[in-house]
């Protein structure tokens, strides 16, 4: 019932992104609906590149010859990556950037294939070949480098908290010792907790927002993850949940490719490095009134 309510402030009119882009002939923008996306056609975003050549990159080759591309998402993270199940309008920083990674690549809105892949199974789905590539709040690190690589990073957050709105302000991890503190499944910060906070009871769930559901009947007595992740669950529910503390690491956002694909990974990177004014436009549409400010990081 509380889930249906909607991510109030992040709907922000299309008119900076159309601005960008040569391929809108004059259709009217249109604001944003409430999960926090335009109703505007995505397709009109981005210019679409054509005659796009990517010799040596696998993943590029398979794309071309099904016609479409296949990009692994989340889908009940507002703000982040978010399905509106009502207008299956999909919405979103990761998103738009995965959107704009297949328009560099030549593939219009109606040539992807969004998949829902859960924070466990994101390695697994690279390297199966289930998606060309993933952009979903997914923090490179050494681990996985061993088994796919990441194109970026394009964004900065850090693990934080999300509590009851009545519940006292928390700004250690420790301050749960003995408590019940929820996360999902596979994530860096399930990980920090379990080898550094021993005296944390854990509650597992493959999404986030499982978690925030306990969270709001009360049987957990927090929910962890990434800062950024938490104020959009957080701007869902004002009066019932809250972010509190700082940031506890440095999470830095990578998009998913299959191992030893250079190719792609070098042409994702030089699209961040020399998109101009784009990655802002797709930040203040997505996350520009949620309170965060960071900036575009260099890719390594
Ligand atoms: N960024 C963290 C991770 O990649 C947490 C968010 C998520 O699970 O997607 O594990």
């Amino acid at each position: 019932m509380r889930r249906t309510r909607t991510l109030a402030g992040i709907g922000i009119a299309a008119t900076a992104l159309l601005a960008l882009t040569a391929c809108n002939s004059g259709s009217p923008s249109t604001p944003g609906g409430d999960a926090g996306g335009s109703t505007e056609a995505p397709s009109t975003w981005f210019e679409v590149a054509t005659d796009v050549t990517l010799d040596g990159s696998p993943t590029f080759d398979k794309m071309e010859k099904a016609d479409k591309v296949t990009i692994g998402v989340k889908e009940d993270q507002p703000g982040l990556g978010y399905l509106d199940v009502t207008t299956g309008e999909r919405s979103g920083f990761d998103v738009d950037i995965a959107r704009w990674i297949a328009a560099s690549l030549g593939f219009d809105e109606d040539k992807i294939e969004f998949k829902p892949i859960a924070s466990a199974n994101r390695e697994q789905a690279i390297i199966n070949g289930d998606v060309d590539y993933y952009v979903g709040t997914y923090s490179i690190n050494d681990k996985r480098k061993e088994l796919i690589d990441f194109a970026g990073p394009y964004f900065i957050t850090g693990q934080g908290l999300l509590v009851a709105a009545d519940a006292p302000e928390a700004d250690k991890l420790e301050d749960f010792n003995g408590k019940t503190v929820c996360s999902a499944t596979g994530s860096t910060p399930i990980q920090n907790i379990k080898a550094n906070f021993p005296e944390i009871k854990t509650q597992e769930y493959d999404l986030y927002s499982a978690c925030v559901e306990d969270l709001l009947n009360g049987k957990v007595d927090a929910v962890t993850t990434d800062q950024a992740i938490l104020i959009g669950y957080a701007a869902q529910y004002p009066d019932d949940i809250k972010v509190t503390g700082g940031l506890f690491t440095e999470e830095r956002y990578g998009v998913g490719l299959a191992k030893g694909d250079t190719v792609l990974k070098d042409h994702i990177n030089t699209l961040f490095t020399d998109g101009g004014d784009i990655w802002q436009a797709i930040f203040d549409k997505n996350l520009g009134s949620s309170g965060i400010k960071v900036d575009q990081p260099k890719v390594d």
